[in-house]
């Protein structure tokens, strides 16, 4: 009893990532139920029956006791949201990397096996999923920017007749916001990275999906306020449901 009472007391000191982890959520689609985990920042995993697919993986710590991906989308080159430790520490035999070119450019040789690089734009199909590239970049478009236009993917997944949004690091390019028929959407907002509340509240309502998450909402000068994100949007479109997840567990 008393080392049982010992395991419980210390086990959150070996897995500081699991300890604080945000609940999943699940969303039904016609291929099955998908779970949605938010981990950290930019990072996310989505989980359908025999599929697990990560976005942005880093801290290994974070993935203790987490089923390995069979896919990993890398949205750009960025640390927080390309980080081959972490990829090298949580990928098994066969893990397929989804990929920009520059992400690609960085990759070792081994890794050169199991790549899809995508430029925005194209399209892939992977385990009856469908991965579409689309542009993430800063406003006004410039060759300075911290992200240029062409670099960096986001990605629309079409998952059992649902679609999925990951933003990527962007601003509310015309790009996100003629998208059409987004289930769940992951809404980047940290400055001077990316845009400001008001801002991507403004592009969500422009393109009503039906679940949004903010994700990516640390900045210069600490957290995002998501809940007057949520305010903004459930204001102006009621039939948009905003959730609301701690994506930087242990902070
Ligand atoms: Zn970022």
């Amino acid at each position: 009893m008393k080392s049982l009472f010992l395991t419980l007391l210390i086990t959150p000191l070996f897995f500081p990532g699991n300890a604080q982890r945000s609940a999943p959520d699940t969303v039904g689609t016609k291929m099955g139920p998908l779970i949605i985990q938010p981990i950290q920042h930019a990072s996310l995993i989505l989980t359908m029956p025999g599929l697990t697919i990560y976005a942005d993986p880093s801290n290994a710590d974070n993935y203790n006791g987490l089923t390995p991906p069979d896919i990993i989308l890398i949205t750009d080159i960025h640390g927080d949201h390309f980080d081959i430790k972490t990829i090298d520490a949580i990928k098994k035999a066969g893990t397929l990397l989804i990929v920009p070119q520059v992400v690609a450019d960085k990759l070792p040789d081994a890794d050169k096996g199991h790549l899809v690089v995508l430029k925005n734009g194209d399209q892939t199909t992977q385990s009856g999923i469908s991965i579409h590239a689309i542009p993430m970049y800063n406003l006004p478009e410039s060759p300075t920017a911290m992200h240029t236009k062409g670099r960096g993917n986001g990605y629309v997944l079409t998952i059992g007749g649902r679609l999925i949004y990951i933003s990527g690091d962007t601003q509310g390019i015309p790009e996100m916001r003629s998208l059409k028929n987004i289930d769940v959407a992951f809404i980047c907002m940290n400055l001077p990275y990316t845009m400001d509340i008001k801002e991507a509240a403004d592009a969500v309502l422009a393109f009503k999906p039906r679940i949004v998450y903010p994700y990516h909402y640390r900045g210069n000068n600490g957290l995002s306020d998501i809940n007057a994100f949520k305010t903004l949007v459930e204001g102006g479109d009621k039939n948009i449901e905003v959730r609301l997840r701690n994506w930087y567990p242990g902070k």
